[in-house]
């Protein structure tokens, strides 16, 4: 039996099949341009193999409410062609299977709580800090969603009192994404990331914003572990910088867990995303 997976990014599609011990068989990167044009490369890669299922881990924002007319679209997203774009009905139309439809980081969060670094406890929060910031939670074995799913991304932040930078959110100012993902670091310094590793104080900037959101996750849902994944992540000098934020700014108000315990990486490492596509295809039975 062979299981599929689609991590949908905003840059690119990792597509994966597994056995039935979630073993991957094979996977594929392949870039995200127009719908037709990627859905193509996808529908190349699957058409090899006889599926029983896929999960889908999509960026979004995407519907998943199952009652909507537009359930399994991506939605109200700035990127150019996948507006409206309507992912389940389109992968159903190809394969009469059951698709699993879920964001990116609910899936991260789903890998995360069944086989990475949340996988011995009840509930955790996976926030991903890359081109956007994103954050999927799973509580008693459950992916959590309502209305629609979680935007953990912006939630409204206090400006840090060094920051004059307005945020490159087009919706809010002053929200987490906007000041704290990867393209706002590049355009607060004029460098990525990557080439200001040595420079402290991009990083206790970025610790104080990422620390504020992950007391008020803590405050709302109490989890037991809080997973932070995405490129700048890479950057491992902010961990102890976000513990160390969100100790100043949580003042033991509640209890949590040892915060070197509580604040951590994936387990998974990047294949989180495609691990909890590939169990939610396993999963799913109805089509
Ligand atoms: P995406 O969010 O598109 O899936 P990533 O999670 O890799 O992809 O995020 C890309 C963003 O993360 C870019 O803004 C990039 O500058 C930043 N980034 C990637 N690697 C690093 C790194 N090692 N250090 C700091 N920032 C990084
Ligand atoms: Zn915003």
């Amino acid at each position: 039996m062979y299981y599929g997976a689609i991590e949908a990014g905003g840059t690119k599609f990792v597509c994966a099949i597994s056995n039935d011990q979630l073993e991957i068989i094979e996977r594929v990167s392949i870039p995200t341009t127009k719908p037709e044009e990627t859905m193509e490369q996808v529908f190349a890669f699957f058409d090899q193999y006889s599926l029983h299922s896929i999960g889908i881990g999509s960026f979004g924002p995407i519907d998943v409410n199952k009652n909507s007319d537009t359930y399994g679209y991506i939605t109200t997203t700035p990127k150019s062609g996948w507006k409206q774009f309507d992912f389940v009905g389109t992968v159903k139309q190809r394969y009469d299977i059951p698709v699993a439809w879920t964001t990116d980081v609910n899936a991260a969060a789903y890998g995360e709580y069944k086989k990475g670094n949340a996988q011995h406890s009840n509930s955790c929060i996976y926030l991903t800090v890359g081109t956007g910031i994103g954050g999927g939670a799973v509580v008693d074995g459950k992916i959590q969603q309502g209305y629609g799913h979680p935007e953990m991304g912006h939630l409204l932040v206090r400006p840090h009192p060094n920051d004059d930078y307005q945020g490159f959110c087009p919706y809010h100012q002053g929200c987490l994404e906007g000041l704290a993902a990867g393209p706002a670091i590049e355009n607060r310094y004029n460098k990525k990331g990557q080439e200001l590793e040595e420079v402290d104080e991009v990083w206790e900037m970025e610790a104080f914003y990422l620390a504020q959101a992950l007391v008020n996750y803590t405050l709302i849902l109490r989890p037991e572990k809080i997973i932070l994944g995405g490129g700048v992540m890479k950057q491992k000098q902010l961990f102890p910088l976000i513990r160390e934020e969100f100790a100043n700014q949580m003042k033991q108000y509640v209890e949590t867990p040892d915060l070197n315990q509580y604040i951590i990486d994936p387990g998974l490492g990047d294949n989180a995303g495609i691990t909890g596509c590939l169990i939610l295809a396993t999963e799913v039975s109805e089509s």
